[in-house]
């Protein structure tokens, strides 16, 4: 999956994948409701520090603020994070939307709870009154740099707070004096620009997110084609079967683990009989084909035994069975070579049969600590596969371990 671009609709905030819009969404709400909390209690911190202004305007503006700020704000806006913290799961079970909202609910209060005090008549009008105005830019900056408020989101609570700005400006001022003027360009001013920094916060969030998830594809895919390329080098191309280097890696385990558990270790070893006549009468590419044919028939028969099958080398193929006595893999082998046969893959140069045969070796261990290792097995498995050849081809044969030692 090639991760989306964002493209779509203005202000090109927004991902053109709808999955990718709800991976950004869910990934990152835990995080935000976190900071939400964190942040917001700060706020409430730095939001009753203005009392200190309420005290310097008059005594009974400050006794108002004391009242609208600790007593009807904070409580508000302590309950609303007690509240986020109980119901946390709920509210990230729901959209971010629920959170965001929140959010603005509490900034929104805030302001409301600056303008009930502007506009009390306690407020007074001293020439430096329009100062206090300047109250709304922090709550400006809290919804959009310190909770940093979905794009579309913050755009309308900066409205909604210019509002209450405007609304308390006209309220308290007739006439555009000189200290209004410039303060209600300061205000707007810091409301455009914080806006602006919303906005790049956000598009960087999001273009973060596309390279977080265009690596994660890019991680995907290097392990596929890593899988592949380990499945390529262990496996041989003709016969879709192991190759001899995956053989000796199983071989190797296999033995390590009969002789931790005292267990028994078979190896087969499968000559196709005639095959050079079959190579010069069919043609190679027959040869080929034939050669893969064997090969399937021989990984169906012994992967009901817990066997791996191996290409050693021409038409001469290896079955590794852990955990498997002689006799059982003479059983194995007698199968196997039964089911070459039922293939039925005609063979008109064999002076064997009509169709293409094999011959088995079978040999059996249980390694012990003081061996050499599965040498010795394999030595075995070919001496009882040119026992096979000998007696005939077509047939399993079975070297015992007297034999073995006589040669
Ligand atoms: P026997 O019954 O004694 O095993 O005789 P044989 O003809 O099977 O044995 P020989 O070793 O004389 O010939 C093996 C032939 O296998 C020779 C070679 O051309 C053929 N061969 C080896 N590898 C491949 C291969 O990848 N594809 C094809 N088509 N033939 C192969
Ligand atoms: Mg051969
Ligand atoms: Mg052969």
């Amino acid at each position: 999956m090639i991760p989306s671009t964002m493209t779509r609709g203005l202000p090109r905030l927004q991902f053109d994948s709808p999955q990718d819009e709800r991976l950004f969404d869910k990934g990152s709400q835990a995080a935000r409701l976190r900071y939400f909390m964190i942040s917001g209690w700060v706020s409430l911190l730095t939001y009753n520090g203005f009392l200190v202004v309420d005290w310097l305007v008059s005594p009974d503006v400050f006794a108002l603020g004391v009242l609208v700020r600790l007593v009807v704000f904070t409580s508000f806006g302590m309950a609303t994070m007690l509240i986020a913290q109980i119901y946390r799961h709920v509210l990230l079970a729901l959209p971010s939307a629920a959170t965001e909202g929140a959010i603005m609910v509490t900034g929104i209060m805030a302001a409301l709870s600056v303008a009930v005090v502007l506009t009390s008549p306690n407020m007074g009008h001293s020439e430096w009154t329009v100062f206090y105005h300047g109250g709304f830019v922090p709550v400006i900056i809290y919804g959009t740099v310190v909770q940093r408020l979905r794009f579309r989101l913050a755009a309308m609570f900066t409205g909604a707070i210019l509002m209450i700005h405007w609304f308390c400006m006209a309220l308290a001022y007739r006439e555009a004096t000189a200290p209004v003027v410039p303060m209600l360009l300061f205000v707007s001013s810091v409301a455009i620009y914080t806006l602006v920094i919303n906005y790049r916060l956000e598009y960087e969030e999001r273009q973060q997110f596309l390279r977080q998830q265009r690596g994660r594809v890019l991680r995907d895919q290097l392990d596929r084609s890593r899988i592949e390329l380990e499945k390529a080098a262990r496996c041989d191309p003709l016969t879709g079967v192991a190759n001899r280097r995956a053989f000796d890696q199983a071989m190797q385990e296999a033995w390590a683990q009969a002789r931790q558990q005292g267990s028994h270790l078979a190896l087969l070893l499968v000559d196709v009989d005639h095959f050079k006549a079959y190579n010069d009468f069919y043609g190679h590419p027959s040869g080929d084909q034939c050669l893969h044919v064997v090969a399937q028939v021989l990984q169906a028969v012994a992967s009901q035994h817990g066997g791996l099958v191996a290409r050693w080398g021409g038409e001469e193929f290896a079955v590794v069975l852990p955990a498997q006595s002689l006799a059982q893999a003479q059983d194995v082998a007698a199968r196997a070579r039964q089911a070459i046969q039922a293939a039925n893959l005609r063979h008109e140069r064999s002076t064997t049969a009509a169709t293409v045969t094999a011959s088995l070796g079978v040999a059996a261990m249980t390694p012990t600590t003081s061996d050499e290792g599965w040498a010795g097995l394999l030595a075995q498995a070919d001496a009882a596969l040119y026992e096979a050849k000998r007696t005939g081809r077509n047939r399993v044969s079975v070297l015992h371990r007297s034999q073995a030692m006589a040669e």
